[in-house]
């Protein structure tokens, strides 16, 4: 048994339409000469193209599913939003939301990534693979039950823990988002409920503007099972490092999940276009390397990651594999080529001192000790 990977071409033929970064083309604003708008399909291409180039491809069970049907989208999304998407879809393409453009065909698109999630998400539970890597788009952790949002047009993490759910009965789950942007639309899907923990690592205020502070905890019997750890822009490798040992390992221990989603957004990047975070491949490395071990410690190694958001084509797919070493324990020759010039722009002492300060503060009002 090893590591799945889960990809299918047809997820990169979902198009953004003409854009430069998120805005759209008219005006002063020139057209692309290259791929515009931020999510398109080239950062996941050659994410997969580096897998299978520095042999790592070799050591994973690849992995196909069928598409979402329309009646297990609706355990998320409401009938009018799943109606609105697909009219459009089925036409020249639109925006059924916010910031989420979409060409022609993309509902079908999306269903099949949502599918690739589902698919993941079932293996893992029924050990058909080890643990478990989904490379699909677009992406789902913005996406709102009544609203695209973001680039996401399913909310893929959701609908694939439902669907298990409805398979085999409650589930404890916990989903640990380290996109760069708050995992929003996970948080508002699973915002009432008890069997889910949904914890957000992003950058403070950036995508959605005014979401993702540490105060939202959860509502009713949700109430306490949402965590969103907002960490400052420039917080580096250290303050992902900081967070995971103050906050995430500690939530996921006193939870005890029978299985561990990752949002795998990479776009904490240091070169990322839409976000401030300087985070390195180390850092994705690390974290997938204590998020493994975790995983082993509670729920006997459950645990799969579902790609989101990531937007430099030069830097993703190294970060990216990192994370698929780790899951997988194989380590291939391939080194950081940016890892020299990165360590030498990290935070300095005194910046490092003061978020993890705020991350210490946080974590006493939580009742988490220090190294428990
Ligand atoms: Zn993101």
């Amino acid at each position: 048994m090893n590591t799945g990977f889960y990809f299918d071409e047809r997820c990169l033929w979902h198009t953004t339409g003409e854009h430069v970064i998120v805005a759209p083309v008219g005006g002063y604003l020139q057209p692309p000469s290259g791929a515009g708008h931020a999510e398109n399909p080239e950062t996941k291409r050659r994410l997969k193209n580096l897998v299978e180039v520095s042999g790592l491809g070799d050591q994973l069970s690849w992995r196909k599913a069928q598409p979402l049907s329309r009646a297990e989208m609706e355990r998320i999304h409401t009938p009018a939003y799943l109606d609105l998407f697909k009219r459009l879809s089925d036409c020249t393409g639109g925006n059924a939301g916010h910031y989420s453009p979409f060409g022609h065909g993309s509902f079908e698109i999306a269903a099949l990534s949502a599918g690739l999630v589902k698919q993941a998400v079932s293996d893992v539970w029924h050990r058909e693979v080890n643990n478990a890597y989904v490379v699909s788009r677009p992406p789902g952790h913005h996406c709102l039950p009544d609203a695209s949002m973001g680039f996401c047009l399913l909310a893929n993490i959701p609908l694939a823990l439902e669907a298990l759910r409805a398979e085999v009965g409650p589930v404890r789950a916990a989903v640990v988002d380290w996109d760069v942007h708050h995992g929003n639309g996970t948080e508002a899907c699973f915002y009432d409920r008890d069997d889910t923990l949904t914890i957000s690592l992003h950058q403070e205020n950036c995508f959605p503007a005014d979401k993702g502070g540490a105060a939202d905890r959860g509502r009713g019997r949700g109430e306490g099972f949402n965590l969103n750890i907002p960490l400052l822009p420039g917080g580096g490798h250290q303050a992902y490092l900081d967070a995971f040992a103050m906050l995430v390992e500690p939530a996921l221990r006193a939870f005890q999940p029978q299985i561990i989603v990752v949002a795998s957004g990479l776009d904490a990047n240091a070169f990322d276009p839409l976000a401030r975070m300087q985070a390195l491949v180390g850092t994705y490395r690390e974290m997938s390397r204590r998020i493994k071990g975790v995983a082993g410690e509670l729920c006997g190694g459950r645990l799969l990651a579902a790609h989101e958001g990531g937007y430099s084509e030069g830097y993703v797919p190294f970060c990216g594999l990192a994370v698929i070493e780790e899951f997988a324990g194989h380590r291939t020759p391939v080194q950081d080529p940016f890892e020299e010039i990165l360590r030498s722009q990290q935070p300095t002492a005194d910046f490092v001192a003061f978020q993890r300060a705020r991350l210490g503060q946080q974590a006493a009002n939580l009742g988490f000790r220090p190294g428990a």
